[in-house]
């Protein structure tokens, strides 16, 4: 396997503008641990495939605008239950690998990539569960430890990213709090820290656990 040049790892780092390109580069050009989706932190898209792609653009048609949709985390400030700002994204590169559950090209619309299993847990048509269906988990209207009204809800939600050959937009999401395919899974508290996680099962589609690792 060649090693990625200089201007490779500049698409990946391009594409996703928080993560760490070293580590990231050394993951992609690592041989696969073993095969697609039983390996213990792989996204349901392997990241060759997503290097490979990216260098070479749409099969069809050649164009190297593309669109990705993937499940990644976002925060949202809630005072008393209720959503009380925008989503901040907090996913950095690996995760936004992690998530890719569909890629299409922008030049002649051709379906790259698609896949309906969990993007979280890799439960078959997990996918079309968790866009359907709205979120499953407490919000909270306090802090159970401080009972400060003023708490972040860490949730999946589905974003759109587009890449433009040089480099990708924001992630965009139209999803809010209480439409479907958000997905609360975590509450910090600003005194307190993290106060409550969901572990019984997948947060996405409701499988039951345990859950794969994700990637760090
Ligand atoms: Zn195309
Ligand atoms: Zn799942
Ligand atoms: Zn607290």
């Amino acid at each position: 396997m060649q090693s990625a040049s200089p201007a490779e790892r500049n698409v990946l780092r391009d594409l996703v503008p928080t993560f760490d390109p070293i580590r990231l580069a050394a993951r992609l050009l690592s041989p696969r641990a073993s095969l697609g989706l039983r390996s213990r932190a792989m996204g349901l898209f392997d990241e060759p495939g997503l290097q490979r792609l990216v260098d070479a653009g749409c099969p069809k048609c050649g164009s190297v605008k593309l669109s990705f949709r993937t499940y990644v985390d976002g925060l949202v400030p809630l005072m008393g239950g209720e959503p009380i700002g925008r989503v901040k994204w907090v996913y950095d590169g690996e995760k936004f690998v992690d998530g890719v559950y569909r890629i299409v090209c922008l030049g002649c619309s051709h379906e790259i990539f698609a896949e309906d299993a969990c993007p979280r847990c890799h439960a078959p048509r997990g996918l079309t569960r968790a866009l359907e269906t709205p979120n499953a988990w407490t919000v909270p209207s306090r802090c159970p430890g401080c009972e400060g009204e003023e708490v972040r809800y860490i949730a999946f939600l589905p974003a759109l990213v587009t890449y433009e050959g040089k480099r990708a937009d924001k992630a965009k999401s139209s999803i809010e709090l209480f439409d479907d395919g958000f997905h609360g899974y975590r509450v910090d508290c600003r005194i307190c820290g993290t106060v409550s996680e969901r572990t019984d099962g997948c947060p996405l589609c409701d499988a039951p656990g345990p859950l794969r690792p994700r990637p760090d």
